[in-house]
């Protein structure tokens, strides 16, 4: 039977992704504070419609917005791991990046209840050494890499990339990859960023936006007999209301469609189990 499954993913960042890049004065700070108005707005819309997601929570936000955090959780949502800093990883020593991982993972066990189950790194960049300690803290899956679109696949360990050679590629390992793409992530359609260096012009038409995205879903109906297609969302890029405008239309348009709305923890057992059979 045909199934298409549809994961709405919501990085809570709230600040933390503007420390991570040393944009601590006040406007940046409250940029990022937005998010937690928006956050209340995204779980009235997922009650409303009865949508289980994926929040994604760096420990800086849990820690510092605990009660907007609760509010995910009580919501029955699932908590993913998003860094306790909102460092990339690639960024960090193997020794940083485990003692982040630890970080995050004790305040998710102590507000949830268990540990994570999945993992999506800052600004999306693993480093070499990730994929070893997702497996050694007891990850099931990471969504990070961008190496298909509607199917999971394993993660890889121990590839050797040199410039002069062709890449060595490592072996599967049992961590199940749900792949993403900045296509589907609000972050670079939406928002303006100026900083020294770059400019990310970002402040897309919305319309124009929700098209790319149904055609997407539209797309692993047309090709795929089973799919998964994952967006990702900030709350405080998608809060605005004409994004929000575009998320209410984009869930009924894929719903309409045979979309089925699940967790990325459920995507990631649906795809183990169809492996089986
Ligand atoms: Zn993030």
């Amino acid at each position: 039977m045909p199934r298409h499954l549809v994961c709405l993913t919501f990085d809570f960042d709230a600040m933390s992704g503007f420390i991570s890049r040393g944009m601590t004065t006040p406007t940046p700070i409250s940029r990022g504070e937005f998010g937690v108005v928006a956050s209340g707005r995204l779980l009235a819309l997922m009650k409303r419609y009865d949508i289980p997601t994926t929040w994604f929570i760096p420990g800086h936000t849990l820690e510092t917005y605990p009660k907007a955090c609760e509010a995910v959780i009580a919501a029955g949502h699932e908590v993913g791991h998003h860094g306790w800093t909102h460092q990339p990883p690639a960024t960090l020593t193997r020794e940083q990046e485990e003692a982040g991982l630890v970080r995050a993972n004790a305040v998710i066990k102590k507000m949830t209840g268990k540990g994570a189950r999945g993992y999506r790194s800052p600004s999306w960049d693993l480093s070499a050494h990730t994929i070893d300690l997702l497996l050694k803290h007891g990850f099931v899956y990471d969504t990070s890499m961008m190496g298909d679109d509607y199917t999971p696949y394993f993660a890889r360990q121990g590839d050797v990339i040199e410039l002069e050679k062709p890449a060595v590629l490592g072996k599967e390992s049992p961590l199940v990859e749900l792949p993403i793409s900045w296509s589907l992530d609000d972050y670079p359609h939406f928002e303006f960023v100026r900083t020294a260096q770059t400019i990310l012009p970002g402040l897309q038409n919305a319309q124009g936006v929700l098209q790319n995205w149904v055609d997407d879903f539209t797309y692993m109906k047309r090709i795929m007999d089973w799919g998964i297609i994952t967006y990702t969302f900030h709350p405080f890029v998608i809060g605005r209301g004409h994004r929000m405008m575009i998320l209410e239309r984009l869930i009924d348009t894929v719903r309409l469609a045979g979309g089925e709305f699940v967790t990325m923890e459920q995507a990631a057992q649906a795809f183990l189990e169809r492996r089986k059979t």
